[in-house]
């Protein structure tokens, strides 16, 4: 556990989840279990409960900068996670300001959709997330709809699926998991490609959905690697970590999905 009054610092620069089971909400509390203080650079707030998103207001850009000016002028912050950023004005301010200050460790969530089937990202702002956002991630963390519209192509096989890993770190990613979630069958096969080769994690399919499992995800592989994992070992802990939080996740509205519990 970290020092109380030596922390171990973490930033988060995403949406907002009202319904509290996803965006900055779910990073502030894998922080926290993980024992890591949180910041958070808030991009977006989305009206959102558990049965969907009804509203998403971008925050204006002077006060996404503002938000990461403070915090970075203040904190030694140890890692970075993205999650929603919402249109391409922000991933170009976001990717500038990562460029600036350099934090050792960057983790990219490229949110694109909701599993409700809100548009959490801009089409128009693929472009500049595979432009200036992939060069600077330690990790990706695309899932299977993520990782078709990041490369313009679908992902049937598994020869895609290894091709599709190596097309990312040809992007200038260092690591990138490609989540398997989204996939089919009673195994999910999350796959982990970096200079050294493949690495395949594999985890019984849980027979529910989740809300906010990327999130968490993402924000959990920044938590490790602050702690001074490598990119190996905060992928895998971070992977049994969100399976451990939605086995035990509940349901604290009517929408079907399930909150994961930290
Ligand atoms: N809302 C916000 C602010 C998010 O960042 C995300 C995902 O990254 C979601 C909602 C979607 O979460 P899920 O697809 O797990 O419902």
């Amino acid at each position: 556990m970290a020092v109380p009054n030596q922390p171990i610092i973490a930033l988060t620069i995403a949406g907002s989840d009202s319904g509290g089971g996803a965006g900055i909400q779910a990073d502030l509390k894998t922080f926290h279990a993980h024992g890591v203080h949180g910041l958070s650079a808030i991009a977006a707030i989305t009206s959102q409960n558990t049965r969907g998103v009804t509203a998403v207001h971008p925050v204006p850009l002077l006060h996404i900068r503002s938000q990461i000016e403070a915090v970075f002028d203040d904190f030694p912050i140890a890692a970075v996670k993205t999650g929603m950023l919402g249109n391409a004005a922000t991933v170009r301010l976001v990717a500038k300001a990562l460029r600036k200050r350099k934090p050792a460790w960057v983790v990219i969530d490229p949110v694109m959709i909701s599993t409700s089937g809100s548009r959490l990202l801009d089409e128009d702002a693929i472009e500049a997330v595979i432009k200036h956002l992939i060069p600077l991630a330690d990790v990706l963390t695309p899932n299977l709809p993520e990782a078709e519209a990041l490369l313009g192509h679908r992902l049937r096989t598994t020869k895609q699926l290894a091709e599709a890993g190596h097309a990312l770190l040809a992007l200038g990613a260092r690591g990138v998991l490609l989540k398997g979630g989204h996939g089919r069958g009673n195994e999910v096969i999350d796959r982990y490609f970096d200079k050294e080769g493949t690495m395949e994690i594999r985890h019984a399919r849980l027979p529910r959905e989740g809300h906010g499992t990327g999130c968490t995800l993402a924000s959990a592989i920044a938590a490790e690697l602050a702690k001074g994992a490598t990119p190996r070992q905060a992928v895998r802990r971070a992977v049994a970590y969100v399976q451990r939080a939605l086995k035990n996740g509940y349901r604290p509205g009517s929408g079907t999905a399930y909150v994961l519990h930290h």
